[in-house]
């Protein structure tokens, strides 16, 4: 059976979706291939199922790509406002949890229903249970399935990173942007907890479940947020965020104690100069569990205003040499992709294969946490969609 469509959609997922929207609104025939049982998977369990949908303060510099300037045209082409047009005009409820990252009053399911009854709208055709064998391409592209061969001009892949292999992440897309001799940035999880080496594991990872404020810093990069000991390393939204900036061999580096001074006490010439004294001043800034090991573990030699001095430079620059991340089973991103190079900025169309466009995550563009990844997906598929 051969199907022909104006535009076939590889993928389902938020960008997937938005982009066969945009483009069936245009009044093209549009088919989206996706091969899990149903669409938007990852968008179901966003947001810890609230899908933290956009976030109201998002700027170009909360996107990671090689090229820093790519994202800019369709990020300001398709806004958090336009994202919130959307919502309300579906009439879901939503708010503001804490920095401008906007989540469901009530369940992610209303933003994949919001996609979905858009895409009827559009007389988009999705076709579930759908998996890619082989793509190739004459005059057109011609995708085969295990049960057809859709044929179209003009083709958009959105098939996501690598991120939760369990919820149908593949390397499709990956697999034709080299098949098409468009270059690739490896692809490296990220947004993803951080591993320990295994002499801080042994010293820290029995305080699983404690969380501190910090600032954790990388490359140039800096968070300050709560940080996570897990039993195997360090999570939370600190050390999230600085692990996509993270890459073997470079160290992280955590301020335990922003803006605070710990050994402020020892200023009072009548404050005794004791372990005491120290651990009562550490646990006021830390969790207490964290400040009595912290002093266990490095206990400063002596307290003359020296030693008092360096105590307080170790306070503010844990060292932390990670042994690598939790991997794409907990990464909530995929980062690296398709080198924006290759890609228009305006539609996301490949340079070297016209009517190829790649959209969404599997693209060299990498939102912070906090609603920023699905601002990408939606910005990116409506620059495809619209150019269609
Ligand atoms: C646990 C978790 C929570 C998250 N929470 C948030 C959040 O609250 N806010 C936020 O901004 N971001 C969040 N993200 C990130 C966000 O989900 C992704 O960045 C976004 O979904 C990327 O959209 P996409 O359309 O590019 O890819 P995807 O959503 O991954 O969609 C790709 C689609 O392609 C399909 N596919 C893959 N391979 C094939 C194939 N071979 N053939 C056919 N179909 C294929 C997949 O099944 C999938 O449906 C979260 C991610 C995770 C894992």
């Amino acid at each position: 059976m051969v199907e022909t469509f104006d535009v076939i959609v590889l993928g389902g997922g938020a960008a997937g979706l938005m982009c066969a929207i945009e483009a069936g609104k245009r009044g093209r025939r549009v088919a989206v291939l996706e091969h899990a049982d149903r669409c938007g998977k990852k968008i179901l369990i966003s947001g810890s199922g609230r899908c933290n949908f956009t976030n109201l303060h998002c700027r170009p510099e909360d996107f990671i790509s090689a090229n820093p300037h790519f994202a800019k045209s369709a990020l300001a082409r398709y806004t958090p406002a336009d994202v919130i047009a959307l919502v309300e005009k579906h009439g879901i409820r939503y708010h503001e949890k804490t920095l401008g990252q906007l989540f469901c009053d009530g369940s992610s399911r209303e933003i994949l229903q919001m996609l979905e009854a858009e895409c009827q709208a559009a007389n988009v055709e999705v076709f579930v249970g759908t998996k890619v064998l082989e793509v190739a391409h004459t005059d057109e592209f011609i995708v085969r399935t295990a049960s057809a061969e859709f044929r179209s001009p003009a083709l958009v892949v959105a098939s996501g990173g690598l991120s939760i292999p369990k919820m149908g992440a593949t390397s499709l897309g990956y697999d034709l942007a080299r098949q098409f001799g468009l270059k690739i940035h490896p692809p490296r999880p990220a947004l993803v907890p951080l591993l320990l080496d295994a002499e801080d594991r042994k010293r820290f990872c029995d305080l699983a479940g404690v969380s501190s404020e910090v600032i954790a810093s990388c490359e140039g990069a800096k968070f300050r947020e709560k940080m996570l000991i897990t039993h195997r390393g360090l999570s939370g939204p600190a050390i999230l965020q600085i692990s996509s900036y993270w890459q073997p061999p470079a160290p992280v580096l955590i301020d335990l104690v922003p803006e605070k001074k710990v050994t402020s006490a020892f200023e009072d010439a009548q404050t005794p100069r004791n372990l005491k004294t120290m651990n009562a001043a550490v646990r006021e800034f830390l969790p207490h569990r964290l400040a009595d090991r912290w002093l266990e573990l490095d206990a400063p030699s002596s307290f003359t205003n020296p030693a008092l001095a360096d105590l307080e430079r170790r306070a503010h620059s844990w060292e932390i040499h990670p042994a690598g991340t939790e991997g794409y089973e907990k990464a909530e991103v995929t980062a690296g992709g398709v080198d924006t190079d290759e890609l228009s900025a305006k539609s996301m169309e490949s340079r070297r294969v016209p009517g190829l466009f790649f959209i969404g995550e599997v693209v060299d563009v990498t939102g912070h946490l906090g609603g920023f990844n699905f601002q990408w997906a939606w910005a990116s598929g409506a620059a495809a969609g619209r150019a269609l």
